[in-house]
């Protein structure tokens, strides 16, 4: 069976730990792909070491250089993307044509990084004093600390190496433990693409050991962290208590706003999408759609109809259109919820329960799930479940739907589908989220557009775009006096 091994120093290395588990397909419990050895705190820290040892190196080559790295790492991505792909979805149990679109997305991002490592340029800024001239430019901050969920094993790790490396930061980088295959086949692609050792190193292990030696540790000066929000919020506080910055990216609750005059197919196509594409488990995933009364049974009709056709099973088969939760406990959160919705009164439209079919009787598949006259104030509106359940609320006015679609401590994504002028650009005004769409799925995103939450999804600056690489460089400013004479005068 194959251990997977952690990635140190240039060399992929066994860890010495003693806890051990395995990974495991969701679809399929009976298939083992491998077995994780827990790192110990030790092994993090070493990993920083290393890390911060080749940072001292790694921030004199210039910019375009680094970027040129980084854009032979995207090209062997891509030319092993459905080998990495179909890894992902073994792990992790995302459809393949799901696995196969995250790897692009991930391609993407690095093509993007490696490009602006040609514009990584400060400003020349003109100065009150004459014969006198004042820049900036931007450096690299440190050690970078890069923590990342389960749900995008090759995007958002991507998402954050990539700018970090060619901003000049030397990377320790702590994958879920659920998806240590995908990472170590991303680790590959670096180490093959030129990276000089040190500079990016994985360790594999619990977030409570190698995920707090990281955030703890005195040589790492960044910490970027995707993940749910009572995690985020604790790594936030330990690196504030150090002083450090930290860009933290949370946990959702995206809600779509369905008005009276909307195109009612494009709505269902795009919400079927947004709830149920990768299984719910999407941080841009749909769940909760705000519909006007006026066309709430027509809208739901329709995508019900859509709904009972789908066919869950191996994700690896093109005929699939949902695979499983990721994990047992996954799985049971998701049925905590349904029975929470339940018993606190809304009307259970469609799924609820677990299909029966042969193909799911050995993997965390759940039914396509849809509550109907659900209230702001219940649970299931309120907090994030990561499951494909989606929670329809019924309202009279655009007023309404606007108040419901805010009433969320989360700000991630959202959308709305309407054919008003007036609508659309209040909605965008008004609408408190990082991201939004007009007439489209709350799902996906470019990576020249920023990404990021308001609210308790998102504290520190946005991820992807050009703003990323304010968070991974320090900006120094620049005065240089060509006067060669003495300042006359008070200085300030
Ligand atoms: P999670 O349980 O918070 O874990 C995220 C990462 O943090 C994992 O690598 C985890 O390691 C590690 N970790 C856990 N406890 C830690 C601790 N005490 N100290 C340091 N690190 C720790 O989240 P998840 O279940 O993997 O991912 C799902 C969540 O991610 C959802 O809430 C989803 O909304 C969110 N998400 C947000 C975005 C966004 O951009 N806003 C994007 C994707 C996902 P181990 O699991 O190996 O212990």
């Amino acid at each position: 069976m194959q251990v997977y091994k952690n990635f140190i120093g240039g060399e992929f290395v066994a860890s010495q730990g003693t806890r051990r588990i395995n990974n495991v397909n969701p679809a399929d419990t009976r298939e083992v792909l491998g077995e994780v050895i827990l790192s110990t705190k030790a092994e993090a820290a070493q990993a920083v070491e290393v890390a911060a040892k080749a940072f001292k190196e790694w921030r004199k080559i210039p910019a375009p250089k680094r970027g040129a790295i980084v854009a032979k790492a995207a090209q062997l991505m891509l030319e092993r993307k459905e080998q990495i792909a179909r890894t992902l979805t073994r792990e992790e149990g995302k459809l393949l044509s799901e696995a196969m679109g995250e790897m692009q997305r991930a391609i993407n991002i690095a093509e993007f990084c490696a490009a602006h490592g040609r514009r990584l340029n400060g400003e020349v800024i003109p100065l009150e004093l004459a014969n006198n001239v004042g820049y900036t430019m931007k450096e690299p901050v440190g050690v970078a600390a890069i923590i990342t969920p389960w749900n995008f094993p090759a995007a958002i790790p991507i998402w954050k190496i990539a700018p970090a490396l060619v901003a000049g930061n030397s990377v320790v980088f702590k994958p879920a433990s659920l998806v240590p295959a995908t990472a170590e086949l991303l680790m590959a692609c670096f180490a093959e693409a030129g990276l000089p050792a040190g500079v990016l190193n994985m360790v594999i292990g619990s977030g409570g050991e190698v995920g707090n030696t990281f955030v703890d540790h005195p040589d790492v000066r960044l910490v970027s962290f995707t993940g749910s929000t009572d995690i985020g919020l604790g790594i936030y506080k330990r690196a504030a208590g150090r002083g450090i910055r930290a860009q933290c990216e949370m946990g959702g609750k995206n809600p779509v706003i369905v008005c009276d005059d909307a195109d009612l197919d494009l709505a269902v196509s795009g919400v079927f999408n947004g709830a149920f594409g990768s299984t719910g488990q999407r941080c841009t995933a749909t769940s909760r759609v705000i519909v006007q009364h006026a066309v709430a049974d027509a809208f739901l009709e329709r995508l019900m109809a859509q709904v009972q056709k789908m066919k869950m099973g191996n994700p690896l088969d093109a005929s699939t259109d949902m695979g499983p939760s990721v994990d047992e406990s996954q799985l049971k959160t998701v049925l905590d919820y349904i029975e929470i919705g339940k018993n606190q009164g809304a009307e259970l439209l469609c799924g609820g329960d677990r299909p029966t079919t042969a193909e799911c009787a050995h993997g965390h598949f759940v039914n396509p799930t849809i509550f109907d006259k659900v209230q702001p104030h219940m649970r299931i509106h309120n907090e994030e479940i990561f499951g494909p359940v989606l929670s329809v609320v019924r309202v009279e006015s655009f007023d309404e739907a606007l108040e419901v679609a805010n009433h969320s401590e989360f700000g991630l994504t959202s959308s709305v589908y309407t054919r008003d002028l007036t609508r659309t650009f209040r909605y965008i005004h008004e609408i408190e989220t990082g991201i939004t769409h007009v007439n489209s799925p709350t799902l996906g995103g470019e990576a020249q557009m920023p990404f990021g939450g308001m609210k308790n999804t998102g504290v520190g600056p946005r991820e992807q775009g050009t703003e990323v690489f304010d968070f991974y460089t320090e900006t120094k400013a620049v005065y240089i006096d060509f006067t060669g004479a003495k300042r006359e005068g008070k200085l300030y």
